[in-house]
């Protein structure tokens, strides 16, 4: 099938890839339509995405090269133990063949990679969408209506075209919340000692009720520290639940700070505590952790897309990848379509059950990491790699699905 108009609400990882998308596929209009005003690139923070996945992507034509990344390679769990130095005590280390990027610069990437024909216009906020067997509707704030042959969502967790496509659906609040930060990796130098691991290390820090990932990341004026640190929701601080974006960077009430000071204090070894505390306000931020899984991800001419269609928790640090698969399954999709329904069936079918299972997987790695942490300060290396196996529960491993080989461009 070719030719055809798209609308695209929201033009971020998963927006730019579909328009792309699109466009490759053979669609003679495309339209991305994002309600932000300002760059994109200067927000966010960093992300990893797995070795095989992204080699995956590159060869779908759904990872544009030349993206700045950083190349990962192990994974160290460590707890405090005054007795083992700053740096704390090793655990376990496994292998974690991923590479980390900036989210903006990840954007940037995909943003230039979009097809000159695409017009992506900002500003523009969608409030609803409506999907007939004939078109799809989209409605725009300020009230003008326009007609498209196919709406696609991918506008994010709090998705409006998700509520045509699975009316009620609401994002769950797991109960725990994340604190988010990142500092000029040349700040570590400030600590005075050696204890930073091999930059292709990622640091795991295990205490009682939580966890806290640390690993580099590119930035646009350097190599960044990332840090995503998961604990029990604070006291008080003004933090609401039923918003998954309460603070963002720089609005950290005093309150708040002082909570996480403390917990740094209280839970990790010397050296990580401190590395985190250089972390400048303005680039820290918390939000409570949310997810949802959709019981479909197409209704007449409605389509959803990456965090539109399933909010996953970020322990299994999947939430680009499955975005960009999205975007090469759309692609396969529509080169096997001889019609719309086709394509929305096809789609639907390669990918409405990958979300449900990502949700379920992540739901049991924040189970084992935050929720129900075990004593990892007393157990063998051994024991941890079994708990590790445990969480997976017959998954290959973290970072997303492979992906199957029909999401390959056509030749
Ligand atoms: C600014 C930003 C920073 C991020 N930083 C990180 C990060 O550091 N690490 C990480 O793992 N993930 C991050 N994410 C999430 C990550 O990008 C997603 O998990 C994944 O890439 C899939 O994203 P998405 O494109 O489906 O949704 P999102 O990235 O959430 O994008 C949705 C887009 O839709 C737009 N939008 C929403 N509603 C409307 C509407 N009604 N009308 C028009 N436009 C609308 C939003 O402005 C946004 O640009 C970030 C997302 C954003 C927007």
């Amino acid at each position: 099938m070719r030719g055809g108009t798209v609308a695209v609400v929201g033009g971020s990882i998963a927006g730019c890839a579909f328009a792309s998308a699109a466009v490759r596929a053979g669609a003679d209009g495309v339209v991305v339509l994002e309600r932000t005003h300002g760059r994109l690139a200067d927000r966010g923070l960093g992300l990893c995405v797995h070795d095989d996945r992204a080699a995956e992507l590159a060869d779908a034509g759904a990872l544009p090269a030349g993206i700045p990344a950083h190349r990962l390679e192990r994974r160290r769990w460590v707890v405090r133990d005054p007795g083992a130095g700053g740096g704390g005590r090793l655990v376990w280390e496994q292998p974690f063949p991923f590479h980390s990027y900036h989210w903006g610069l990840l954007w940037r990437g995909l943003r230039a990679a979009t097809p000159d024909s695409v017009v992506y216009r900002q500003g523009v906020t969608v409030e609803g969408v409506a999907g007939d067997g004939g078109g799809a509707e989209v409605r725009l704030a300020g009230g003008a209506v326009e007609r498209y042959d196919l709406a696609v969502g991918a506008d994010g967790y709090r998705s409006v075209v998700r509520e045509a496509v699975c009316p009620g659906a609401r994002p769950h609040y797991a109960g725990y919340v994340c604190w988010r930060g990142n500092l000029d990796a040349a700040r570590l130098a400030e600590l005075g000692d050696a204890t930073d691991p091999h930059p292709g290390a990622v640091t795991t820090v295990c205490f009682p009720g939580g966890s806290c990932v640390i690993y580099r990341i590119p930035g646009p004026d350097g190599p960044r520290v990332n840090w995503v640190l998961y604990a029990p929701p604070p006291q008080g601080g003004g933090l609401r639940f039923d918003d998954p974006t309460s603070f963002p960077p720089g609005e950290l009430t005093p309150e708040l700070s002082e909570q996480l000071r403390a917990l740094l204090e209280r839970e990790f070894p010397a050296y990580w505590g401190a590395a985190l505390a250089l972390t400048d306000p303005a680039d820290t931020f918390v939000q409570p952790i949310y997810d949802l899984e959709t019981a479909r991800v197409t209704a007449g001419r409605l389509l959803l897309a990456g965090d539109a269609a399933t909010v996953v928790r970020p322990h299994n640090t999947s939430g680009a990848a499955k975005a960009l698969q999205d975007a090469a399954a759309f692609g396969a999709a529509w080169r096997r379509a001889e019609s719309w329904e086709g394509l929305l069936d096809g789609y639907q079918a390669a990918r409405g059950p990958a979300g449900r299972d990502l949700v379920a997987l992540a739901r049991r790695l924040g189970r084992a990491q935050v929720e129900r942490t075990p004593a990892w300060a007393s157990m063998s290396g051994d024991e941890v790699a079994a708990w590790w196996q445990g969480q997976l529960g017959g998954a290959a491993g973290i970072g997303g699905q492979a992906m199957p080989p029909t999401a390959a461009p056509a030749p």
